[in-house]
């Protein structure tokens, strides 16, 4: 991700304007690097950048901090979950983890503050449990896209909050 058209400036901008608590509280003052997963701060806005953020942790007076994403990734601050149940997970694990990691780089792509927290097992159900609504529901549909089985979406705390149900026997 070195290049960034005018499209991809575009979408971050999107994603960060929402008012998502974390993002909005990280500001800081010029440039800065997170050293946790290497995305950057510049022009007011953090974005996936390996060279830059080589250059960056090593220059002595750019500051390490954590990202938004890496922040509620550490705090534990989950906006999204997905729950993957049934039997088609059992036999094609492997296959949906890769399609579930490729989509998290995606989008973070767009935006580091999208971030897989934790993944466990629960009763019947694997849960993810992501830092961004967005994340969580753009796995759902990425599993549905592939695999179809069924897909459910259920909002709370005024929409900021998504629990994404994926199904298949
Ligand atoms: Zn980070």
């Amino acid at each position: 991700m070195s290049r960034k058209g005018e499209k991809w400036i575009k979408h971050t901008w999107e994603f960060e304007s929402t008012e998502d608590p974390y993002a909005i509280q990280s500001a800081p003052s010029g440039e800065a690097v997170c050293p946790q997963c290497k995305s950057v701060f510049k022009d007011k806005r953090w974005f996936i950048d390996e060279e830059l953020a080589e250059e960056l942790l090593e220059a002595e007076n750019v500051p390490k901090l954590l990202c938004p994403g890496c922040r509620k990734a550490l705090e534990k601050y989950a906006m999204g979950y997905l729950f993957i149940s049934g039997d088609f997970w059992k036999t094609h694990q492997e296959d949906m983890m890769r399609l579930i990691n490729n989509e998290v780089e995606k989008a973070r792509g767009l935006n580091p503050l999208h971030q897989i927290i934790s993944i466990y097992e629960e009763e019947d159900k694997t849960i993810i449990e992501t830092t961004t609504d967005h994340l969580a529901e753009r796995l759902g549909r990425a599993l549905y896209k592939a695999y179809k089985g069924d897909l459910e979406f259920k909002w709370s705390k005024g929409e900021k909050l998504v629990r994404v149900y994926w199904k298949r026997d």
